[in-house]
């Protein structure tokens, strides 16, 4: 793997975690390999999994074997004739390859769509803000237990949530609000199995916003019978700390919404030179915590298997979703169509750097360099990109300079 070798060259930064605490953390060159290393080691660990050849009995179509996951060809499968390196503002990417669009699961593709996501729901914050309304943050989590599916668990809570909507006293509550955010997001811990739980941002016109804790314990009962419903069960208080529902003020929750995409908890390298284990330290893990575990135990680990059944499990659910917000967005004319694969899939307006063969940029997928080639165009252009390309490659014929 060319990019790991990249990622160990690097110097070791520290970052800074609060009240003088440093930990060991990758130079942003570093991370910015990482994401492909991530996603070329999750591919590894997906790709095994083949649906067969199958027969469309209605139109006699044939449907080629192909990987039950989208992800295992995210970024490997070129669509056009030749692939472009280009720039975007400081941003450095490939256009012409098929993208996953899996939020959950491909770390290039949440990266990118959770970072358009975040820019939107900021919009959105900004307007509502300026227009004299508020904003609060709140939280539904159910109780889980280790062994529990995940899918089942994630569409449960989903129908919890329909259910809240469709109670009489929920609505007298908080029917006056001008529209919601939601972000599912999924831990892990061996103790308590998955835990699924929905941030929510709500909006409310001027003047209308209620109290946070007042707003909390009056909705508990309603989130706690809208669970007996579909089966799950829901604490109001842990440990004296609010869990069933929490509510907080928000100013901008545009950040902790879309989360999810952001890199600091990404630390593979790290992880690879002290061997420590995340699951291993007892406390809940994020997925792509999982997914360092996995790649670094191999195919065969449990993390491995953990890995393949979060793909499984969220499959089919939305991760950010601006729907309850449709009718604020067209208030203040924003745009109201967000879709996770055509976001992936947008390379935008960029400045092309040059471009790569389809042979050749196969050569590269093969020696594992997706992440240093474009590293090699950020820090040098043309120049950059050609020079690491020359290492990949003993012939030349196939770089194309400046093909638009
Ligand atoms: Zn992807």
């Amino acid at each position: 793997m060319r990019d790991l070798e990249y990622v160990r060259s690097q110097p070791v930064g520290v970052r800074h975690i609060g009240d003088g605490l440093v930990v060991a953390a990758p130079s942003e060159q570093s991370r910015r390999v990482l994401r492909h290393l991530l996603v070329a080691g999750a591919q590894d660990i997906c790709y095994p999994y083949w649906l067969k050849e199958r027969i469309d009995e209605e139109t006699g179509e044939i449907h080629k074997p192909r990987s039950e996951f989208r992800l295992a060809i995210c970024g490997r499968e070129v669509v056009k004739d030749r692939v472009q390196v280009y720039r975007h503002d400081s941003a450095v990417g490939y256009s012409g390859l098929m993208r996953c669009g899996n939020v959950w699961g491909c770390v290039i593709c949440a990266t990118k769509v959770l970072r358009r996501r975040g820019d939107q729901i900021a919009a959105l914050f900004d307007a509502v803000h300026a227009d004299g309304g508020t904003a609060v943050m709140v939280t539904f989590t159910a109780s889980h237990k280790a062994g529990d599916d995940l899918g089942d668990l994630l569409g449960r809570i989903k129908h919890a949530l329909r259910a809240l909507k469709d109670m009489r006293g929920f609505r007298d509550l908080v029917g006056d609000r001008s529209g919601q955010v939601t972000a599912t997001e999924v831990t892990y811990s061996e103790r308590a199995g998955w835990h699924p739980h929905s941030h929510q941002a709500w909006f409310w016109p001027k003047g209308q916003m209620p109290d946070s804790e007042d707003l909390a314990s009056r909705l508990f009962p309603y989130w706690q019978k809208a669970c007996e419903k579909v089966g799950l069960n829901t604490l109001e208080h842990f440990k004296g700390r609010r869990v069933g529902v929490d509510v907080r003020r928000a100013w901008d929750a545009s950040e902790y919404l879309t989360k999810w995409g952001r890199e600091r908890d990404w630390s593979l390298s790290a992880e690879v030179t002290s061997g420590r284990m995340k699951l291993a330290h007892g406390g809940s893990v994020t997925p792509w915590g999982l997914l360092e575990d996995a790649i670094i135990r191999g195919n065969q680990s449990p993390a491995a298997d953990l890995w393949i059944k979060y793909l499984r499990g969220t499959k089919g659910f939305q991760c950010v979703s601006l729907r309850g917000a449709r009718k604020l967005l067209i208030h203040y004319g924003l745009p109201t169509s967000y879709d996770d694969w055509k976001d992936a899939n947008d390379a935008g307006e960029g400045e092309v750097v040059g471009s790569v063969g389809v042979e050749t940029f196969s050569k590269v997928v093969k020696a594992g360099g997706l992440g240093r080639l474009l590293e090699g165009a950020r820090a040098g252009g043309l120049a950059g990109l050609d020079a690491e390309l020359q290492s990949f490659i003993s012939h030349r014929e196939d770089l194309h300079h400046g093909l638009t």
